[in-house]
């Protein structure tokens, strides 16, 4: 690990822009923030706000080709993406890549993307409105296994500059930077410490977990729960840490050639057919049961056990989201007061 100190953000934007795409978290007009492509000419202020849609889809993309099969060959259909890099990514969507990067470890498409991206992880020091990264060991500062690079802001505009790897160091050569005394990550780790103070009381999420796994939720709750279920979609749309996805062909036969494409797609276990077999037989065909999947999916201890880690980073997108408000807080602090 190597720390500098950072007098002028906009130099190691340049520096990055000379190499790679640059991709930054945008505020609009009517305050929603996404992810906007940056220029030289064109660059906005760092900010430390959650986008609406966290990063899955620059590697795990919404649709994409499998393979096509144009009657006498197949074509290769993997992606070749230039180098790019996600500037000021914050702790709880760089967990949920982290956990990504095991859940697709072998999967080439996703690993074509993932291998051409660096990551600049920007510190939290003030809690936001739903999010609660701390209970679920995501935040608020970024972990060092999950970036390249790390900032950390500090006074008057200036910035630590933590590189976390020999591609984070490899990103910054040539870039002029003092190096920092080591004191500057304790007093980075007393301000973390601070913020994760700030944050509400979260202990409905704690012992609602522990309700979960102690076997406590009745399948009446789910039912009673499912009923505000509308099978948007929304919640695994936004959940970073959300993988499910469908496959399906599609043949084209004009004129003399039939093309096949084998396509996927982000898939929801929302939906009423995500576990229907091809005998029509459906583990999950009452809303009930698909709604308990998903929570037990994030907060289960089967899926602890396998990534060591919860499947939820604490985003609070799906309470933002849900139009049936059945996101995490409420759905957490039903099963404390009714389970
Ligand atoms: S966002 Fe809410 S209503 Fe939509 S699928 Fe998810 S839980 Fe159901
Ligand atoms: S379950 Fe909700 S709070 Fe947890 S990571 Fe997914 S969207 Fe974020």
């Amino acid at each position: 690990m190597e720390i500098y100190h950072l007098d002028d953000l906009s130099l190691l934007q340049q520096h990055l822009l000379a190499q790679y795409q640059l991709y930054q978290v945008v505020k609009n007009d009517d305050k929603q923030c996404s992810w906007q492509q940056q220029t030289k000419e064109r660059n906005e202020p760092l900010i430390a706000e959650l986008p609406q849609s966290s990063a899955k889809d620059f590697f795990f993309a919404e649709h994409e080709n499998l393979l096509i099969f144009n009657g006498e060959y197949f074509q290769e259909t993997l992606p070749t993406p230039a180098p790019f890099v996600l500037f000021g990514i914050l702790s709880c969507d760089l967990t949920a890549i982290s956990y990504q990067d095991q859940f697709f470890k072998d999967d080439p498409y996703y690993q074509a993307r993932r291998q051409q991206c660096l990551l600049v992880g920007l510190d939290c020091i003030k809690p936001c409105q739903q999010g609660f990264c701390p209970t679920v060991d995501a935040g608020p500062g970024v972990r060092e296994h999950t970036a390249d690079i790390i900032l950390h802001p500090l006074e008057n505009h200036q910035w630590l500059l933590i590189s976390t790897n020999d591609k984070g160091t490899e990103a910054i050569k040539g870039l002029s930077l003092k190096t920092c005394h080591w004191h500057f990550l304790t007093q980075r780790d007393l301000t973390l410490h601070q913020c994760e103070q700030e944050f509400t009381d979260d202990s409905d999420i704690t012992q609602a977990i522990d309700k979960l796994n102690n076997g406590e939720v009745s399948d009446s709750f789910w039912q009673q729960l499912a009923v505000q279920c509308l099978g948007c979609s929304g919640c695994t749309t936004l959940c970073p840490t959300c993988s499910c996805y469908g496959t399906r062909s599609i043949t084209d036969e004009s004129e003399d050639k039939k093309v096949i494409t084998q396509q996927r797609f982000w898939d929801s276990c929302l939906y009423e057919g995500f576990q229907r077999e091809a005998s029509f037989h459906n583990p999950s065909a009452e809303a009930g049961k698909r709604v308990q999947r998903f929570w037990q999916h994030k907060f289960g201890n089967e899926f602890f056990a396998e990534f060591n880690r919860h499947g939820c980073v604490g985003c609070g997108r799906c309470e933002q989201t849900c139009p049936g408000v059945i996101g995490v807080h409420s759905v957490m602090k039903r099963i404390n007061n009714n389970a």
